[in-house]
């Protein structure tokens, strides 16, 4: 039998409250106690040791041991990152089986980096995929709701609609799919995300330089 790995429900289930929060070690999907699962007539204020043995991930239907307290593994995202990602991913609940969700699909922040006290990155949805820029401090005092914001990546300058994701603030997003019914599985999302992060974040390449001059190209 193999050992459960560190912070999995299993491996680190003392440390683990009633009201703890935890998430599917394969697609993220996170369990609130607060929220319960519709789905599966779990009421709201259900701690997660008291999931039926039976109950599994209503996204991938990974089963109980495969949980883990949040933050313990997964993508190396700092708190904000973290806490906007959650937050999708309980508006993902309210959008679960409307016809714009693809079920196969996970929230997933992808490739986030710091850049002048901003997190910026690709935020994958199961109903869409942005660039996804989280304010710094500064931005937070200029930042309107329903505004737009140009900001400069090293691949170029990108105008952001600036919105507010409940549970988090504001956010700057700039669509790159609005749809996601042709990703036939998420880690084919992953890889288009993970691509468009590398892109973003990718210096232009600099005209290069002449080899010849124009008076030897002359032959003068
Ligand atoms: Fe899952």
């Amino acid at each position: 039998m193999s050992r459960p790995f560190e912070g999995s429900y299993l491996g680190d289930g003392s440390k683990i409250t009633d009201d703890t929060q935890l998430e599917c070690g394969i697609c993220w999907w996170v369990y609130d106690p607060a929220l319960g699962d519709e789905d599966r007539q779990i009421a709201p204020g259900t701690a997660f040791r008291l999931l039926p043995d039976t109950w599994s991930c209503p996204n991938c239907a990974a089963d109980k041991s495969k949980f883990m307290v949040i933050g313990s593994a997964g993508p190396q995202a700092n708190d904000t990152v973290q806490n906007a990602a959650n937050a999708y991913r309980r508006a993902a609940l309210a959008m679960k089986g409307m016809p714009i969700y693809n079920p196969t699909l996970a929230v997933e922040a992808v490739g986030f980096r710091s850049i002048e006290g901003r997190e910026a990155g690709i935020m994958l949805t199961p109903w869409f995929m942005n660039l996804t820029v989280l304010p710094s401090a500064e931005d937070q005092k200029v930042w309107v709701k329903g505004g737009s914001v140009r900001l400069a990546f090293p691949s170029g300058a990108y105008d952001f609609m600036v919105s507010e994701l409940p549970d988090f603030g504001l956010v700057a997003t700039c669509p790159l799919f609005s749809q996601m019914a042709d990703f036939t599985d998420h880690e084919a999302a992953q890889l288009a995300a993970l691509s468009a992060a590398n892109a973003l974040f990718e210096a232009e390449e600099p005209e290069p330089a002449p080899t010849v001059s124009r008076r030897q190209l002359l032959g003068g």
